[in-house]
């Protein structure tokens, strides 16, 4: 028969998959003879075969669980169910994965009211006993029954105001007994169920809930949101119960071996005196620094300082840790690889290294795309008076502006409909998740930095600000207060994650500083990666940037985003509604000299690195006004002129009124039906050879006056759109001329290259040819995903999401790699251009060059670099070198 059942002694690191991540850290510390209590552990096994057989217990699971609970029994001298010396236990889920949403742990589970007189005997504590009976009582209710937790909750604040506290600890051993009666009349009218008596039909329910949550909403959504598989099941985990509300000389608390905020190598937590479990998470009290321990409870808090030593350099990264002192007695509850901020991965990688912990490849693989994107965030401007709402704890860094808003549906609701909003509450739980993924930071008035708010944002990467204390939140009247301000729903403020500020309006933001632990971390991506990363920039200020985030080159200049502004879109309508070639010559010297500062420009930027520019490429119509626009303007022209007082005004306006009827003809002369397929790209150039002709004259110009400045110089000529090689010799043949007259006219030599930019499946299909020709391609995975897919990306926005929902696809394919279809496509290119041309150089300048699961597929065809937006460029690195490790 199969093992479904687990001592802490019988597992280790190797079986995560099927004890999942909290047995697996169970196991590990009872191995390494750390304190943590006894207990078991139930496979993702057992899980999966729950599903198979119509949530039934698999056979066999049962029986080992009972067998495994009698070992604990022998073990600690207790017996579960005993009315004189009863065990209890806590029921815990844990998937091999860090996967909220799934059951809440219950606590106490054994207690009924023969064990509960026991537990009064033995620890001759009337008031401790009673109140952990009202624990299990409302966790089981909730959890394994599904009493709803407000009214629960109510009936708490009720009692506290009926004994006039505010103090859980205040209560006395009545108030307890009352609320038990209370809970148990709440779960019964609600569920129709009841709390059972027999311990073990309490286990049994319990563990079926445990399982039952692995497909609950919440964790669904949460699956499907990180592309976690169904599959994975989740494991369940019983262990003997330790008590930190036991009195003062108890308590339970959370820790990071490191500062999960910064990466400062110190021990960082907090804890609370006599309080059980979740107290310390759930912001009910705020609770201590950790720091504080090591005055209150010497003893203890050395050996936690040796135990979370030694955690850490048996697992060699940051360790996240549940513990629980028993009447000065350290248990250890968990540990798990601890959740940590962009600034703190990077320097807890770079510090592990030096100190002989990790080798740089582990260090890179530490670190994720998400971590370097955080650290790219933006910071509140210091130099601006901004006014101060609050101060709370820095619970995730970052800056963000927005509306507040009390409500996670709403977060949500308003998020979707463009605005920014801030999730403010008292405290997060995990049904706000939805919220919090909408807003852009959230603040919590109550709760310390391993708060769930704290926990989920910095998971994040989002700004969150938490403990707030100043701040009165009312969700009736759907305002705060913070002294004597108010600040109500829909009002903008800016929180300060990096500070823990709560502001009032809307504050500018700075980008952020890099430290030199980033620094290092990145050298290091730049040791291990095979692409090169270049960056897409159009203007000299884009190719400063991305030299300064590490791009070794610009792999796609748009050169049309040049005409766009100010006067040039002038020159440049002015070239379009010339009515001759001659006409068009004197546009298009116009433009040719702005072209070329441009190009001068981003030369310099780059020295030494190539640069790719890709001739006109959208369709001629982009570039005059719209067409309701000009036939508005004229109907108003219109009017005025039949209004006009003098003939000076009627000459003037019959002047504007032609030259708009004029741009409306060449509007409708250029209208097309689908712009996106029709005359653009290189097509332009086949009809207008002069306009390659003044491109290409501004880019070898510009590259004859850098280099003669000393700047090395290497221009690559990108023709757009290419379907039929042949397109690509006539527009080729136009380009070299050009550089042929520019440098011998200047009588040097400047080395360049001719490519073209693969984006029509024709061409990835016909790359052999083409490349008889081309000298590179660089694959315009944008246009040749719409192309492939025949599906236009600005279309698809408003169902695409809808395919992903319902699982029809894994992702979108304009963020991800289409890797079967489009992918498919790249690779054939690849083959086939470099059968033709063996040096043939290749690399990708669409969005997907950002996107570190497409840097993975691309690393796997022998791309030799991907291109993206300068600030992804850094992200690229650490990707790149991922794959390639
Ligand atoms: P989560 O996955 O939400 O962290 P846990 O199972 O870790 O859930 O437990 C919730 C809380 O209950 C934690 O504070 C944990 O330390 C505490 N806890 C769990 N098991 C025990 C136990 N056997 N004795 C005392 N406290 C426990
Ligand atoms: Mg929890
Ligand atoms: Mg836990």
């Amino acid at each position: 028969m199969e093992t479904w059942v687990y001592h802490f002694e019988q597992g280790n690191r190797t079986l995560l998959s099927l004890l999942g991540g909290k047995g697996t850290g169970l196991a590990e510390m009872s191995c390494t003879g750390l304190p943590a209590p006894l207990g078991f552990t139930i496979t993702t096994a057992a899980c999966k075969a729950y599903y198979l057989h119509d949530k039934l217990f698999p056979e066999g699971m049962w029986s080992q669980s009972k067998a495994a609970l009698k070992v604990v029994e022998e073990k600690t001298g207790k017996r579960f169910g005993d009315s004189a010396n009863p065990l209890l236990v806590s029921v815990r889920s844990g998937a091999p994965v860090s996967m909220p949403g799934m059951m809440d742990t219950v606590l106490n589970l054994g207690l009924n009211s023969n064990t509960l007189k026991g537990l009064i005997q033995l620890t001759g504590d009337e008031r401790f006993a009673w109140d952990a009976y009202r624990r299990f009582v409302q966790m089981f209710g909730e959890i394994v029954l599904g009493a709803p937790k407000e009214k629960l909750d109510r009936a708490m604040e009720q009692l506290k105001a009926q004994f006039n506290t505010k103090r859980d600890a205040d209560l006395p051993v009545t108030a307890w007994r009352l609320l038990v009666d209370r809970f148990k009349e709440i779960i019964f009218g609600e569920t129709r169920q009841e709390v059972p008596e027999d311990p073990e039909e309490q286990l049994q329910l319990a563990i079926a809930a445990v399982f039952d949550s692995w497909m609950n909403r919440r964790a669904v959504d949460y699956r499907r949101l990180n592309r976690i598989s169904d599959d994975l099941g989740t494991a369940v985990t019983v262990q003997a119960m330790v008590f930190g509300n036991a009195g003062n000389d108890s308590g339970t608390g959370v820790a990071f071996t490191r500062n999960p905020n910064t990466g400062e190598p110190a021990l960082f937590g907090e804890y609370l005196i006599n309080a059980q479990g979740e107290d310390v998470v759930a912001g009910i009290r705020t609770p201590s620094p950790l720091a504080e321990m090591a005055e209150t409870l010497p003893a203890t808090y050395r050996q936690f300082l040796d135990i979370a030593h030694r955690l850490e350099t048996h697992y060699r990264d940051l360790q996240d840790v549940e513990f629980t002192i028993e009447r000065g007695r350290l248990w250890m509850l968990q540990t798990r690889s601890g959740k940590r901020t962009g600034k703190a991965a990077t320097r807890i990688a770079v510090d592990m290294v030096k100190h002989g912990l990790i080798s740089r490849q582990e260090a890179v693989s530490r670190v994720s795309p998400e971590h370097i994107e955080q650290l790219l965030h933006p910071i509140v401007d210091p130099a601006f008076p901004a006014t101060l709402l609050a101060l709370g704890l820095p619970a995730s860094p970052g800056a963000a502006s927005g509306q507040v808003v009390f409500d996670a549906d709403e977060a949500k609701s308003l998020a979707s409909s463009g605005e920014q909003v801030i999730l403010v509450r008292h405290e997060t739980n995990p049904d706000d998740f939805h919220g919090m993924v909408a807003a852009k930071a959230i603040v919590t008035a109550r709760g310390g930095v391993t708060s769930h708010a704290a926990v989920v944002a910095r998971g994040m990467g989002k700004c969150c600000v938490v403990g707030c204390s100043a701040l009165e939140v009312d969700y009736a009247k759907q305002l705060f207060t913070a002294g004597n301000l108010k600040i109500s729903r829909g009002d903008w403020i800016t929180v300060d994650g990096s500070r823990g500020r709560v502001l009032l309006g809307q504050v500018p933001t700075l980008d952020p500083e890099l430290d030199d632990y980033y620094y290092t971390l990145m050298d290091w991506t730049d040791e291990i990666r095979a692409l090169k990363i270049r960056a897409n920039a159009d203007t000299p200020a884009d190719a400063h940037a991305a030299r300064r985030f590490g791009a070794e080159g610009v792999g796609l200049c748009r050169t049309e985003h040049m005409f766009f502004e100010g006067a040039r879109i002038e020159a440049m309508r002015e070239m379009i509604m010339a009515p001759n070639a001659i006409a068009r010559a004197e546009a298009l010297a116009r433009l040719e000299p702005l072209q070329m500062q441009d190009f001068e420009g981003i030369f310099t930027a780059m020295d030494g690195y190539p640069v790719t520019v890709r001739l006109l490429d959208p369709p001629l119509h982009e570039f005059l006004p719209r067409h309701e626009e000009t036939v508005l303007a004229i109907t108003d022209l219109k009017l005025k002129l039949r209004l006009a007082a003098n003939l000076a005004e009627i000459d003037a306006l019959l002047g504007a009124i032609n030259e708009r009827e004029r741009i409306l003809v060449q509007i409708e002369r250029l209208g097309e039906a689908n712009p996106m397929l029709g005359h653009r790209g290189c097509r332009l150039g086949v009809v207008y050879p002069e306009v390659t002709e003044m491109q290409a004259r501004a880019i070898f110009t510009a590259a004859v006056r850098c280099q003669a400045r000393g700047i090395e110089v290497f221009p690559e000529v990108m023709i757009p759109l290419v379907a039929f090689a042949s397109e690509f010799k006539h527009q080729e043949a136009i380009v070299r001329r050009v550089a042929e007259e520019v440098c011998s006219a200047h009588g040097v030599r400047i080395s360049y290259t001719v490519g073209t930019m693969i984006e029509l499946p024709r061409a990835a299909l016909t790359a052999g040819e083409i490349a008889e020709a081309a000298e590179f391609f660089s694959f315009g995975t944008n246009d040749l995903t719409q192309t492939t897919l025949g599906l236009s990306r600005d279309d698809s926005a408003r169902f695409l999401p809808g395919y992903v929902d319902r699982g029809l696809l894994t992702d979108d394919p304009f963020q991800t790699i289409d890797v079967k279809g489009v992918g498919q496509l790249v690779k054939w290119a690849i083959e086939g251009g470099k059968k033709t041309r063996s040096e043939l150089k290749v690399g990708v300048c669409g969005e997907h060059g950002g996107d570190p699961r497409s840097v993975a597929f691309f690393h796997t065809v022998g791309l030799d670099y991907v291109s993206c937006s300068p600030f992804r460029v850094p992200i690229a690195r650490l990707s790149a070198a991922q794959a390639a490790l």
